[in-house]
């Protein structure tokens, strides 16, 4: 196994589209990373650029020691899993395993060894002498898998091997993905636009926005901590709430469009434009006793889901969710009082939305 080094990737598309601007970062030897972002944001781009399936137009891409930013895709040591599996419908799985290692000159009892290996990792055992259209989405996923485990390369490279199946089997897939992960030990590196599947699966993640990385860290530091606006809005499910505002002189509160929100004093913000981030489940209700840390908020809609409520409100003008136990819901165009532990309060530059 081995890391992967992205030294300043930069990649312009023939139309002068930066799809990746200076991507500097390492992969660990043996971690498992996820390159997560929105539709178009360059993740796919980047693990292309890593394949080398895709020329970078400038920076350096470094496989363990190994500079292989010029060399084609079958001397990189890589492995690669799609979205759309393509297997080869006239084959066995035993077959559409072995195949390519075939192709590259392994001898048969080599493929054979390998095959069975990877089948056992992957319990296709027993499936080895169907064909692809008898097997579900989730098996015909696993013998994708098996197709780049049995090459035993030095990275696996992932690009949104999921999509295709239904939520069920998406979690499913994704707890074997992180078996399998544990089992070969392997480098690998995923991509996808599913924040739940990068929070789960990745050690750390690359938030990427427009080409350009946001941050890398690991997931549950990277909820806590955004390290800007774009990041704070994208991981988190509802979006965290922000509440764009000019800090009182006295530092004391943040006016609104419709009132003041009581703010912790901290020297640095007094009188400047900032936007406060308060995730939904850091509001908590409390009762109506007027305490200088508490804001009240009208009621607009209630959503009840079985394990958990919303309630949408609006606070000094300020649009807000809640996320709350399903218990002793109010109800619509009724006053609640919110209280937000300073601790949990983000604080951003209203114009550079960097984290303060
Ligand atoms: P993602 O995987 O994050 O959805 P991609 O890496 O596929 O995004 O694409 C990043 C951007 O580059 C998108 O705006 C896309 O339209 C553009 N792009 C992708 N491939 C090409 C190409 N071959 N030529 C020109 N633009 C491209």
């Amino acid at each position: 196994m081995a890391s992967v080094t992205l030294k300043a990737v930069r990649k312009v598309y023939g139309n002068g589209h930066v799809a990746v601007d200076h991507a500097d970062f390492t992969v660990q030897d043996g971690e498992l990373l996820v390159l997560v972002g929105p539709s178009g944001c360059g993740k796919s781009t980047a693990l292309r650029l890593i394949a080398g399936l895709e020329e970078v137009t400038r920076g350096d891409i470094l496989i363990g020691e190994r500079t292989v930013t010029n060399l084609p895709p079958r001397d990189r040591d890589i492995a690669m899993v799609f979205q759309s599996y393509a297997l080869y419908p006239h084959m066995t799985v035993e077959e559409n395993l072995g195949f390519g290692l075939k192709l590259r000159g392994h001898s048969d009892s080599d493929v054979k060894q390998r095959v069975t290996q990877a089948a056992d990792t992957l319990e296709l055992t027993s499936l080895l002498a169907r064909r692809p259209r008898e097997l579900s989405g989730g098996q015909r996923q696993r013998v994708a898998l098996g197709r780049a485990l049995v090459r035993r390369p030095q990275v696996f490279l992932l690009d949104e091997p999921l999509s295709n199946l239904d939520a069920k089997l998406r979690a499913s897939m994704r707890t074997e993905i992180a078996r399998l992960h544990r089992s070969v030990g392997a480098t690998m590196i995923y991509v996808t636009h599913d924040q739940i599947e990068a929070m789960t699966l990745g050690h750390r993640i690359v938030v990427m926005n427009q080409g350009v990385v946001q941050q890398i860290d690991a997931p549950m530091k990277i909820y806590a901590q955004p390290a800007n606006l774009f990041v704070a809005g994208f991981l988190g499910n509802p979006a965290m709430n922000q509440f764009r505002g000019r800090v009182r002189d006295d530092g004391r509160a943040l006016q609104g469009p419709d009132g003041e929100l009581p703010l912790p004093v901290r020297a640095d913000l007094r009188g400047r434009e900032i936007v406060l981030g308060i995730r939904p489940e850091d509001l908590r209700r409390i009762d109506g006793a007027a305490q200088d840390t508490v804001s009240a908020a009208q009621v607009e809609l209630v959503e009840a889901i079985g394990n958990e409520a919303f309630i949408h409100a609006r606070l000094y003008g300020w649009a807000v969710i809640v996320r709350c136990a399903p218990e002793d819901l109010p109800v619509n165009g009724e006053t609640i009082y919110l209280h937000a532990p300073p601790e949990r309060m983000h604080f951003f530059d209203a114009q550079s939305g960097l984290r303060l």
